[in-house]
């Protein structure tokens, strides 16, 4: 359920017109519903309701201060796959014994950052990290808490660019070598290993990857405590799909993945860990954008807006459909097909190729759904278009929680090299 609704002929964020926030901020802004965050939070928590379980919301998804501050009110944990994901989790009152650390190339300063937190656990991916890690507790005189993320060559389904689960991805320890791994580990004096960690991809819409996963893990798990490995968490990741065409994907809601998890791992005695981002953020959240131009090409129309692929790239990276409606609801019946595209010079800056919208003309603003979740995180400056304001909406009221930076804000992280400058030159 979204948070962003008709009223009165216009398109409300809770109880805040849309075209408010573009009379405030300008467009393309980045919209957030403080309510739909906290639904989405706790839909997914109760559906682990009475099992010991780790809500570590994935910052990567959407990492803006004001969402991990909603979030962290609420209870969330945080997984982080930076040290400047660690840091903004942080800073925004997340406690560092709910935040985990993912990601497969993880550096010495990182690590120090992390430890000096004193972080719940380590999600390592390889033996070399392993004994990185050892080494930098060494120097702090500390035990690491670890996990494995273990790759159980699971086919996640989705898009490739998206699947991680699989043997040839880049992602956690070969199945094969898996406890080896934790055998080594245990000799590790500055190590202590407490978790089993699996992620195998994002935007899955069907729950036969994830029982595959869990059940394969299990297995390793049983393995591992019998040959005496203290093994107390059980991070089953991320990925849970959403719906972003009300048409046709239909993804399994949080309480049936909840169900199956617990189903999977009832006699386990294991603290649950996940890592939902999508699922927490992603439709609470919207792009607004106005149209600059229609244009009437050879044999179709485009409707040129001010957004661009460096504002939202899912479509360029991952050929993602994301619903767009006008903010205006018009009495009119009249649609036409529209290539939506952005300013960008690039032939990939289209969002959406003959979609079928009510007929707009230049200044109508449109929104483009779904976009809470690796939209404002995933953009860029490319053409010199600085990053879009994000904007949260609690109720009545509206917050600018990320400004857009002015052209001098963006030019002055830059200078001429020294032997350009006039002073060199005068020398
Ligand atoms: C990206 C990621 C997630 C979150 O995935 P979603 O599909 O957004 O739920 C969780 N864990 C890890 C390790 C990730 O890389």
């Amino acid at each position: 359920m979204r948070h962003f609704n008709y009223k009165n002929g216009e398109l409300y964020a809770e109880d805040v017109p849309l075209r408010d926030i573009a009379a405030k901020t300008g467009t393309p802004v980045y919209i957030y519903s403080t309510a739909t965050l906290e639904r989405h939070f706790n839909v997914f928590t109760q559906a682990f309701a009475g099992r010991k379980a780790l809500v570590a919301y994935s910052v990567k998804a959407n990492s803006n201060l004001g969402v991990l501050a909603t979030l962290s009110k609420m209870g969330a944990g945080a997984d982080v796959v930076s040290g400047g994901e660690l840091a903004r989790a942080l800073s925004a009152g997340i406690p560092s014994t709910k935040i985990v650390f993912s990601g497969v190339g993880k550096t010495r300063p990182e690590m120090d950052m992390a430890l000096k937190a004193g972080i719940k656990v380590f999600n390592v991916e390889s033996l070399a990290e392993l004994h990185v890690l050892n080494e930098r507790a060494g120097v702090m005189k500390l035990k690491a808490p670890i996990a494995f993320r273990v790759n159980p060559d699971v086919s996640a389904g989705g898009h490739e660019k998206i699947s991680t689960g699989k043997a040839e991805n880049k992602f956690g320890i070969a199945w094969s070598r898996a406890q080896a791994a934790y055998a080594e580990a245990a000799k590790l004096p500055h190590i202590e290993i407490i978790g089993v960690d699996v992620h195998i991809g994002s935007q899955i819409t069907e729950l036969t990857p994830f029982k595959a996963a869990i059940e394969k893990v299990g297995g390793l798990i049983k393995r591992l405590r019998a040959q005496g490995h203290n093994i107390k968490s059980f991070d089953v990741g991320g990925g849970l799909g959403i719906p972003y065409n009300s048409d046709n994907d239909v993804p399994p809601g949080p309480d049936a993945y909840g169900r199956l998890v617990k189903q999977l791992t009832a006699d386990m005695e294991i603290e649950l860990i996940f890592e939902p981002g999508r699922m927490i953020a992603g439709n609470a959240g919207v792009l607004l954008s106005r149209v600059i131009y229609v244009k009437q090409g050879e044999d179709r129309k485009f409707a040129i807006l001010d957004a661009a692929m460096n504002d939202l790239i899912r479509p360029a990276l991952y050929d993602a459909y994301h619903e767009i409606e006008p903010v205006m609801q018009t009495t009119s019946d009249l649609r036409s097909l529209y290539d939506v595209v952005g300013p960008v010079c690039e032939t990939g800056d289209t969002f959406a190729k003959q979609r079928s919208l009510p007929d707009l003309k230049a200044d109508d603003l449109v929104v483009f759904h779904s976009a809470g979740a690796y939209g404002a995180v995933l953009s860029s400056q490319y053409n010199t278009r600085p990053l879009i304001p994000e904007v949260m909406v609690n109720g009545a009221e509206f917050s600018v929680i990320r400004q857009r930076p002015s052209l001098e804000d963006m030019l002055s992280l830059e200078s001429m090299p020294d032997w350009l400058s006039a002073t060199h030159n005068a020398v």
